[in-house]
């Protein structure tokens, strides 16, 4: 590529080529999902846009594009490479059962490839498409669409679900295949014995960094069943994502998303206030700043106002601030630093996302109050993390207990992953399984403490909130057993008064439908079943067949609720699920649905209420 370009170029390249192409531009959403408990950010551009994919119509049309910014921590231990960032910015296409696959590849790869877009030659670009299996068949029809546009055969490449599948949401819904684009970087083969087999070149789904996975064309096609079968759709839709910092970094022949226009200067205002000049020993620690710092600003800026806490996005927010702050600890920066990193942030991105500029008070304050507050613990923790480490050396021992990272955590404010991470450098672990039962166990306690304070009658607001999400949950369930098992969690609202639940279903109810779904509740009630939560990783909730709004990326834990029996070990529900709950479900009172009516096209939406 002789011509640099840069980033705002290729944002609007992107949506002047689809626009072109008969797609309304739609705004960037914010990083908070609505009315989406289960997953805390938003990570995809098609994250927002789930109930079109399911059906409902969008007021701008069957053909959208954007850019859309957005939060992923899943990667976390990865970012400090060349191509992962928890913040980043997504460009996508979708048709709602419009265009499918032949068009949606022919415009990526025109847009690749023409001179008059992007210009990156062919012959650099690799594609995985899906194998097929016992559920599906083998996606013939996009890899027959890719060597129409000239991709020889020896550079696609069939990959198993694991890689090249979407979805289903829940146990049930919309799902298919994919098919990605790969960018060589011109980078040799990875050694023999490393890759994917010995002796064998590598290919794009090796991590070695030879291919960098720059767009996903997601091709919703089927629909899971209750009963495991994958059923045709009437509605088929496309859904694309592009990695704006990956795109930018390629087409400017960048060695990683650091060098990009997005990240660079950021970057440089780290190296300014480092008291160490920047090398091969500690480039990870640099990264690591400067994306941390950009996505916290980011998640500060955001309209919805999240600060530092210990729940949910605040505390993944103060999980990236701390690591920020530990990692300069290791720059030599002394001096609180984050708020003079934000003012880059900031100024780099309030033209294009004008809330940074907004709340750039808030941002300042918070990043410097997060960095004061977290400066003194981390000292402290650190001399006691060190002494801990040469126990366990004297003793010959490679494990540091549950005990030690819960002190940390608790007394001084060390994230799990800190102090994984500082273990790692010994070449120690910790007993994440331990740390994890003290926390939960930890989480009770507090709980109930709060649960005592409030009962002078000062928390019937919250109360009545507690109950009520208790509530949806036997309500999505009996839906489930009564009406359809395909019912899932559209949307939910829920105030002190009542409780408002959207789902799938192209029908009114029946009344003998609702009175039974009203039963079937209040019989659960009178059952007086437990209510239990437990932290777990996401591939454990999804084991465990715990109901989730869909299948984006959830952070690494989920809290999953399950109503069940413990004498009888019955279960009855199970959620992944923000909470919070009643402890039994003898506390809700008698439930009554007091509307049934319709909320978009092929959604229902229930309001109901819990009478004493
Ligand atoms: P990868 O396999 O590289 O982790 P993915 O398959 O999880 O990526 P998708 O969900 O398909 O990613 O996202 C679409 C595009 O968004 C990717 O092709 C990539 O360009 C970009 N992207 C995804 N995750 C990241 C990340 N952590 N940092 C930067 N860009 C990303
Ligand atoms: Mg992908």
């Amino acid at each position: 590529m002789s011509q640099k370009v840069s980033s705002q170029e290729i944002r609007e390249k992107f949506l002047q080529f689809f626009k072109e192409k008969g797609h309304a531009v739609i705004p960037s959403a914010s990083l908070i999902p609505e009315n989406d408990p289960t997953v805390l950010f938003t990570t995809a551009g098609m994250h927002p846009l789930v109930p079109f994919l399911l059906g409902e119509k969008h007021p701008s049309g069957k053909r959208l594009c954007n850019f859309q910014k957005c939060v992923r921590t899943g990667d976390i231990d990865r970012i400090g490479d060349a191509w992962y960032l928890s913040f980043f910015e997504m460009l996508g296409n979708w048709s709602f059962g419009d265009y499918f696959k032949k068009e949606a590849i022919e415009w990526s790869f025109e847009f690749l490839s023409s001179k008059k877009w992007l210009g990156i030659e062919k012959e650099k670009l690799s594609i995985t498409v899906f194998a097929g299996d016992k559920d599906a068949g083998r996606d013939e029809e996009s890899a027959r669409a890719w060597k129409e546009l000239g991709i020889p055969e020896e550079r696609i490449f069939y990959f198993p679900k694991s890689e090249n599948w979407w979805g289903p949401a829940g146990l049930t819904g919309p799902c298919g295949p994919c098919t990605e684009m790969f960018y060589d970087t011109g980078k040799p083969y990875c050694i023999k014995g490393k890759g994917p087999k010995i002796n064998e070149q590598c290919n794009p789904g090796c991590k070695c960094g030879k291919f960098v996975e720059i767009w996903n064309d997601v091709f919703m096609q089927y629909n899971k069943t209750a009963e495991g079968k994958f059923i045709p759709l009437k509605q088929k839709n496309v859904d694309t994502g592009m990695g704006l910092e990956r795109i930018t970094a390629i087409l400017n022949s960048c060695k990683s998303n650091f060098e990009t226009d997005l990240l660079e200067g950021i970057m440089r205002a780290i190296q300014s206030v480092s008291k160490v000049s920047v090398s091969e020993s500690n480039l990870a620690s640099a990264r690591i700043i400067t994306d941390h710092l950009r996505a916290a600003t980011f998640i500060l800026g955001d309209e919805k106002g999240i600060t530092p806490s210990n729940v949910d996005q605040g505390y993944v927010l103060r999980r990236l601030i701390r690591r920020a702050v530990r990692h300069a600890r290791l720059l030599g920066i002394e001096e609180n630093f984050t708020a003079k990193i934000a003012v880059e942030v900031i100024e780099r991105f309030k033209s294009v996302y004008p809330e940074l500029g907004k709340n750039r008070n808030r941002i300042l304050t918070e990043l410097d109050k997060e960095e004061s507050k977290f400066k003194s613990l981390l000292e402290k923790g650190l001399k006691l993390v060190s002494k801990e480490f040469e126990t366990l050396r004297a003793g010959k021992k490679k494990t540091l207990a549950a005990k030690t990272a819960f002190d940390l955590y608790q007394s001084f404010g060390f994230p799990l992953e800190m102090t994984q991470e500082l273990a790692k450098e010994q070449g120690f672990k910790v007993d994440e399984e331990g740390f994890e039962k003290m926390l939960s166990e930890h989480q009770e306690i507090s709980r109930k403490g709060a649960e005592q304070k409030f009962s002078g009658g000062l928390a019937d607001h919250s109360e009545a909130v507690t109950r009520l999400h208790t509530a949806t949950h036997l309500l999505n369930e009996a839906l489930r057993k009564i009406v359809s098992p395909n019912i899932h969690q559209k949307g939910s609202n829920i105030t002190s008064e009542r409780l408002r639940f959207d789902f799938p279903l192209e029908r009114k109810l029946t009344q003998e439908e609702i009175k039974k779904v009203e039963d079937l509740v209040n019989l659960k009630i009178q059952e007086g079943l437990t209510v239990e939560m437990e932290v777990m990783s996401l591939e454990k909730a999804k084991a465990v067949k715990a109901q989730g709004v869909f299948e984006g990326k959830y952070a690494e834990n989920v809290k999953v609720y399950t109503v069940w029996n413990p004498h009888t070990q019955e279960v009855f529900s199970r959620e992944i699920c923000g909470g919070p709950h009643v402890k039994n479900t003898k506390e809700l009172g008698k439930f009554k649905i007091v509307k049934e009516e319709s909320s978009a096209a092929g959604i229902r939406r229930i309001k109901a209420v819990l009478e004493n």
